[in-house]
């Protein structure tokens, strides 16, 4: 969908308009997401090639060869990656095929130059790779090879295509490009797939299409930094960037250029946070409540521990943003066990206090039960009214409950989705909790809000986020911070055994269960289908019982329980009824059972690591030494907990993600290393799983590498809208058109002037 064509904004002209750029490229360029002509700009090189890095197939067998010999062994960096010997191969595919099956299958494809051939290798992912490549298309290939055997490899290459099979000639292709590299200089790789190269859109393609659209629209590029940031960063202006990244004149040119493209692209997220922010901010009716509250002072006093420092400083923090009449949004960050929950229930209660009703909101069934028995025992002496309201409930109990929403006698109101629907009419909505938010897309947040007036929102996230992520995420909100377990907890032991040692992990959980200890037998979601699922669950769960545990005690859980089997599984769980609970991962967040010590979490290598996070923290969380046992198999075991062994969570030789996963869980208890070390090992865009979950994918700025200048970008922004909110000043003129250019629905930029 575009807007009507403004000639002279650049994001409203489509690439069509670009010359060589028909409807059947600029089709193609829209699926890949180059819509506009300021897209295409900033479609900039994955890689730069040069003479002294492209090398023929035999130069770089010598190179290797050489190279391994010359490398002490054992010497070096100990993470494995020490100095990156990269090279690039100009050469035509010749086969490709699929080796082994599921989790060990990889992909193998044959490159050629006239002087020799090398293998490429992929772990994992076959499917996507098969789709690819075509027999002799003409790649450029790089990365740091090496010897398997006698054959010159490898391994998780990067590739640029320069010349589609359809074009003919692979010879004529490669000749081409060593032609342009002997001009010297640095010649730039584009981004390209397999469609868009075959319609001539491969890295020549763009080269070509990119220095036509830059003549003709070139000088309209704008410059939305005002001056005085592009000084005192010391970046160079827009349209230089832009140069220096398409047409380098030297390699410091060349990072000058991307250091400003990639300050743009992370400046660009965050003015549009800072300008939401204020807009929030700027919101009337909110509700200023009265701190003083006689409910949590009755909290406080019967609590059976006192509160962490870090605890007592949140309370402080959310009830300053409770008393002022903003809105407040303020997101709870917090490792697992840290404490969140007693921290959201003082804020509710003093919503209570003043005549106001607050919701708790939880991403399952199971945890609204779960919290809503955690809250009302916490509140056992306490008059306010905790109810709960999931979707699985009785009519007539429903239709009750709705009534007293409505009416205002239910005060605090725990739940999951079903808070969200049509029916649920609240009387005086003045507080809402939504726990585990990166399971909540932000739309459903605003729904909420949209129940009460102007609620004040409490998000709490028990997936430690990288500050880097959560200032990207989060930027539109206040961010609270539980640095501090209580003082009574224990680090979880961890250890990794292969699915060999079962008899040990048996007779470890068997002394445990012997000392009045609980434990967890966890297993993945193995198939999608729930049913089957379900039966692998049934299997492991009747085996344990039946040969392994037959003189205890245990009990089953899965998502297809009903509420009320659930609730009356757990309930047994929790007062010590059962000795083992053998749970597919629905119990991953929020159990609470304190004396549970031991977590075995079976297939372990299948699991995320935020989940096996999770799933870790719903031990240790009583006074008792507790332990984890991640039962992987055993080949992964071995390597992995070799690379834990030495200390690197980055074993050298290592390929498998799965392996990488289980060495950190083992190195470290550490919520927030854990979380750097999955968004390093994911990349943004899966860390949440999905795409709604609102994380912007930068394309050309890495916020792991970048951070810097993401902390850069975001107090310049803050600053920007603090000192002028309404970008009225004469120097923020091009950077408040660029914001009404795109946002001006969406963040009431009004004030048209
Ligand atoms: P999370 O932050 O993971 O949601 P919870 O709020 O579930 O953590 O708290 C974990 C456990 O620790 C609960 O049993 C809770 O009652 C207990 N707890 C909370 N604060 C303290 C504290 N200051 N001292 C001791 N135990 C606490
Ligand atoms: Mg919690």
């Amino acid at each position: 969908m575009h807007s009507p064509v403004n000639p002279s904004d650049l994001h409203s002209i489509p690439v069509q308009f670009v010359k060589g750029i028909g409807p059947k490229k600029s089709d193609l360029l829209e699926q890949a997401g180059i819509r506009t002509v300021e897209d295409l700009f900033l479609h900039v090189p994955r890689r730069y090639i040069d003479r002294t890095t492209v090398v023929s197939i035999a130069r770089l067998r010598e190179e290797t060869l050489t190279g391994a010999q010359s490398s002490a062994p054992g010497g070096g960096d100990p993470h494995g990656e020490g100095v990156r010997r990269e090279f690039t191969v100009i050469g035509e595919v010749r086969s490709f095929r699929v080796l082994g099956f599921g989790a060990k299958s990889r992909f193998l494809l044959v490159l050629a130059d006239r002087t020799g051939s090398l293998q490429c290798v992929w772990f994992g992912g076959v499917q996507y790779w098969k789709t690819m490549f075509r027999i002799g298309e003409t790649l450029a290939v790089s990365g740091e090879p090496g010897m398997y055997g006698a054959i010159l490899q490898f391994v998780h290459p990067d590739i640029d295509r320069i010349a589609s099979a359809a074009e003919g000639e692979h010879d004529q292709a490669a000749t081409k490009w060593i032609d342009t590299l002997n001009t010297g200089g640095l010649v730039p790789m584009y981004p390209s797939g397999q469609e868009l190269a075959r319609a001539g859109l491969d890295s020549g393609g763009f080269r070509k299409v990119i220095a036509g659209a830059w003549k003709t629209y070139g000088n309209l590029f704008p410059e939305i930094l005002p001056r005085a940031v592009t000084d005192a960063r010391g970046l160079v202006s827009a349209r230089a960037a832009l140069q220096s990244v398409h047409w380098p004149a030297s390699r410091t040119d060349l990072q000058e250029g991307l250091r400003r493209l990639k300050y743009e692209e992370l400046f660009r997220f965050q003015i549009k946070l800072a300008m939401k922010r204020r807009t929030m901010r700027e919101e009337s009716g909110g509700i200023a409540f009265a701190v003083k509250s006689h409910l949590a002072r009755r909290l406080a006093d019967s609590l059976p521990f006192s509160l962490t420092r870090a605890q007592v400083r949140v309370v402080r923090e959310i009830s300053g943003d409770m008393a002022s009449p903003g809105v407040m949004n303020r997101l709870l960050q917090g490792d697992v066990g840290s404490g969140k929950t007693v921290v959201a229930l003082f804020a509710m209660l003093i919503a209570a206090d003043n005549g106001y009703q607050a919701v708790f909101m939880a991403p399952t069934e199971l945890l609204a039960e779960q919290h809503f028995r955690t809250l009302r025992r916490l509140l056992a002496d306490i008059p306010v009214n905790i109810r709960l309201l999931v979707g699985a409930q009785k009519s007539a109990l429903r239709r009750d409950l709705l009534e007293d929403i409505r009416g205002g006698t239910a005060q605090i109101i725990v739940g999951t989705h079903a808070l969200f629907e049509k029916e649920v009419a609240f009387a005086r909505l003045g507080f809402v909790v939504i726990d585990e938010q990166h399971r909540f897309g932000v739309m459903q947040r605003a729904t909420l809000r949209s129940k009460g007036a102007n609620p004040d929102v409490l998000v709490m996230t028990a997936t430690p986020i990288p500050r880097t992520l959560s200032l990207t995420l989060y930027g539109d909100l206040d961010v609270s911070v539980i640095d501090e377990l209580p003082r009574d907890r224990k680090p979880v032991t961890t250890v990794l055994k292969s699915d060999e040692d079962m008899a040990w992990v048996a007779s470890f959980v068997r002394e445990q269960v012997r000392d009045g200890r609980q434990a967890y037998f966890v297993y993945p979601l193995i198939e999608e289908s729930e049913k089957l699922d379900l039966k692998a669950a049934t299997v492991h769960y009747n085996r344990l019982q039946q040969e392994v545990f037959p003189d205890l005690r245990l009990g089953l859980i899965h998502g297809r329980l009903a509420g009320e089997e659930r609730d009356a599984v757990m309930e047994r769980f929790t007062r010590g009824e059962i000795d083992i609970l053998v749970a597919t991962t629905v119990i991953e967040v929020g159990i609470d059972v304190s004396n549970a010590t031991v977590m075995v979490i079976e297939n372990a290598e299948r699991f995320g690591l935020s989940q096996l996070h999770q799933l870790r923290g719903r031990v240790g969380r009583g006074s008792d030494r507790s332990f984890c046992i991640l039962v992987a198999k055993k080949w992964i075991a071995g390597r992995a907990g070799r690379a834990a062994a030495r200390g690197t969570t980055l074993a050298a030789d290592q390929q498998l993600l799965a392996e990488r996963r289980l060495a950190a869980m083992v190195a470290t208890t550490d919520g927030f290393s854990i979380a750097e070390t999955d968004l390093r090992l994911r990349g943004p865009g899966d860390f949440f799983g999905t795409r709604q979950s609102g994380i912007p994918e930068f394309k050309i700025a890495d916020i792991l590498a970048d951070a810097a200048l993401l902390d850069a970008a975001r107090a310049d922004a803050l600053a920007i809208v603090e000192s002028d909110p309404h970008l009225g000043k004469s120097e923020h003129r091009s950077l408040l058109s660029y914001l009404r250019s795109r946002y001006h629905d969406e963040m009431k930029l009004i004030d048209v002037g």
